[in-house]
Parts: C-alpha cells; sequence; structure tokens
C-alpha cells in the first residue's frame, strides 16, 4: 500500500509499505477514506522534533473498517469509522473521568496518512456513523479525528458558557475550530486573533465577532479595550509557543480560564503572576473521543462545518506538497485522498 513516510526534516515521501495487519485482538484495521496534516506534523517537519530514522506519519483518519480482531464487538467490517489520534479503552478510570487521552492503556495510532491503517483498542476509539455518509460531509468527519474535538476541548477547558466573552489565540485549524466551538458552547462574543485575511474571513463565519490583528503588548490592549478593560472570560491558546501564552494569560480576566491546546515547545509560565492573575488554566491533548458521538450528531445535522478548514485538497500521492503548503502557510490544512 501507499504510506507517507518522514525521513527528516523537509523530507517527506509517499512510499509503497506492507499493508497493516490485526496484531492484538482489540485492533481493527480500516481502509482510510480521508486523512490530514496536522499542525502537529509540521513539528517534526520543521526539525522542531527530532526525526531519528524514517518513520510513518499521520495522525487523523475516517474510514471504512475492513477487518477486526476477536475481541471487537462496536464496530464490523464495512462501517465508515471516526476516531481519536489517541487509541483509548473508554472504560478506565481516567477514561471514565472524561480524559481518554490519558487513558490508562492508551496507543497511538500513527502512519494514518496512508492507505490503511491500525486501529488499537478499536471498541474504545472508533465511533461508526449509522449509514454511509454523503461524500460532502467527510472533510467535516475528518476534522472531528483532532482538531475540531481539540478545539472543543480548549473552549471546555476555558470556561466557555452563555454570556461569556471569549478570545481565540491562533488561527490554525485548531483556533478555527475552536471558534466554532466557543459558538456552540455559548460565547456571545468571540475575538479571533489573526493577521491573515483568509482565515479572518473563516472565522466570522464560524462565529467571531471581532477580529484582533494586534500582537504582543499591542493585541493584549485591543483585547482589554474590547472587553470593558478588564479581559476575556475564557481564552483558548492553540498555538503553543511562549508569545502565544504569554498572549492568552495577560488576555484573560481576573477570575477567567485560558484553555490550552497548543503543544508547548519552550513555554515558561510565572508562577508569582499566574498567582495573583486568579486566571485558571487547564490544557493537554483534547480527549476527542469524549467529544465524538456529540460532534458527529452536530456534523450529520449539519449544525457545523469543521471540514470548512480543508483548503487544500491533495492526492495521497502529493502528500509533500501538503505539508509544503502549510508549512508556508499558504495552506490552512491539507487533505489527502489515498
Ligand atoms: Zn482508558
Amino acid at each position: 500500500m501507499r504510506a507517507t513516510i518522514i525521513h527528516g526534516p523537509g523530507d517527506i515521501r509517499v512510499e509503497d509499505v506492507p499493508e497493516p495487519k490485526i496484531a492484538a485482538p482489540t485492533d481493527a484495521v480500516i481502509r482510510t477514506v480521508a486523512t490530514c496534516v496536522c499542525g502537529s506534523d509540521l513539528w517534526s517537519y520543521r526539525g522542531i522534533n527530532p526525526v531519528p530514522e524514517p518513520q510513518p506519519i499521520g495522525h487523523e483518519y475516517v474510514g471504512i473498517v475492513e477487518e477486526v480482531g476477536s475481541d471487537v464487538s462496536t464496530v464490523k467490517p464495512g462501517q465508515f469509522v471516526i476516531g481519536s489520534f489517541i487509541a483509548s479503552d473508554n472504560t478506565c478510570a481516567n477514561c471514565r473521568a472524561g480524559y481518554q487521552t490519558n487513558c490508562r492503556h492508551r496507543d497511538f495510532p500513527n502512519g494514518c496518512q496512508a492507505e490503511y491503517v491500525r486501529i488499537p483498542l478499536a471498541d474504545g476509539t472508533l465511533v461508526a456513523t449509522p449509514e454511509q455518509p454523503a461524500e460532502a460531509l467527510i472533510p467535516d468527519l475528518l476534522a472531528l479525528s483532532d482538531v475540531m474535538g481539540t478545539g472543543w476541548y480548549a473552549a471546555r477547558a476555558a470556561e466557555a458558557r452563555p454570556g461569556a466573552t471569549a478570545v481565540v489565540v491562533g488561527d490554525g485549524a485548531v483556533g478555527l475550530s475552536g471558534v466554532i466551538a466557543a459558538k456552540e458552547q455559548g460565547a456571545e462574543r468571540i475575538i479571533a486573533m489573526s493577521r491573515h485575511a483568509s482565515r479572518q474571513k473563516l472565522a466570522l463565519e464560524f462565529g467571531a465577532t471581532d477580529i484582533v490583528t494586534e500582537r504582543g503588548e499591542e493585541g493584549v490592549a485591543r483585547v482589554k479595550e474590547l472587553t470593558n478593560g478588564i479581559g476575556a472570560d475564557s481564552v483558548l491558546e492553540c498555538v503553543g509557543t511562549q508569545e502565544s501564552m504569554h498572549q492568552a494569560l495577560l488576555s484573560t480576566r481576573p477570575g477567567g480560564n485560558v484553555g490550552f491546546v497548543g503543544m508547548p515547545h519552550d513555554v515558561q509560565i510565572d508562577g508569582q503572576q499566574l498567582f495573583f492573575s486568579h486566571v485558571g488554566l487547564r490544557g493537554g491533548p483534547a480527549p476527542v473521543r469524549a467529544y465524538l458521538p456529540d460532534l458527529v450528531e452536530r456534523v450529520l445535522s449539519g449544525r457545523i462545518n469543521p471540514g470548512k478548514v480543508f483548503d487544500l485538497t491533495l492526492s495521497l500521492d502529493e502528500a509533500a506538497e501538503g505539508y509544503k503548503a502549510m508549512d508556508e502557510r499558504r495552506a490552512i490544512k491539507a487533505l489527502l485522498r489515498p
């Protein structure tokens, strides 16, 4: 089968590799219908996360179940499924508490930018749609595998709620999904921080009420200006840099909350400043699995269209161009069709 392999920084190749097989009785093998490039894949592509040897890449997928192990009972061959980027049993104490990404038996589906992929803990990880979805809904469902669920968690962690003011730091696919989430969770005023015209347009379409183009101190000042000088109730940090975290913490009102889902790279937090700010801080890899049933329903009913974050569709063989376009910020997010 064809699969995307990262050989090193900037070096993405699509190669012939053996098809995955059922390795444990709890596995499923799915035939990928669509997959995509994640902003977090770019950490490896840019050489920030080391790639010591060539390895398969990709963790977002929707597909048709091809084969299941003998212990799998909730999905069966032929069904269309979506799953989280971290496999979970969905039954342990951490899963039951709503933190499936910290499942005590978690596993990592990798190499999803391929024609077939093996998904561990299939019963706990995969959610089947009631029937084969319409072609037009595939990008929306694919977005649930990571970015939309991650934006959802950011808004939950930031305690977005009816009447609240929310700020979204980051205009990538997760940030834009965060705008959808803040709106669906009831935030009244949603301030999106973005400098890119096409991303601003999508943020407004998704429910943003204000756009802030300034960054740093000026960005904080602009948010304060829009929030009666106090700061926002809920801030979604969707980047993971020192600058974006700083932006998020300083844009939050005393007693407000920051939900951070950008994977932190060299982020330092000043404990004393946090102490005196009264800002609540919660983040981590989003428990996407917890939200899948609800988000699938919102997509199938046409209530949300997170698939609009895919502004580039390529064949799997063109994966390298997808990485390049996202790296150069020519594309928000690249969808790959095997
Ligand atoms: Zn678990």
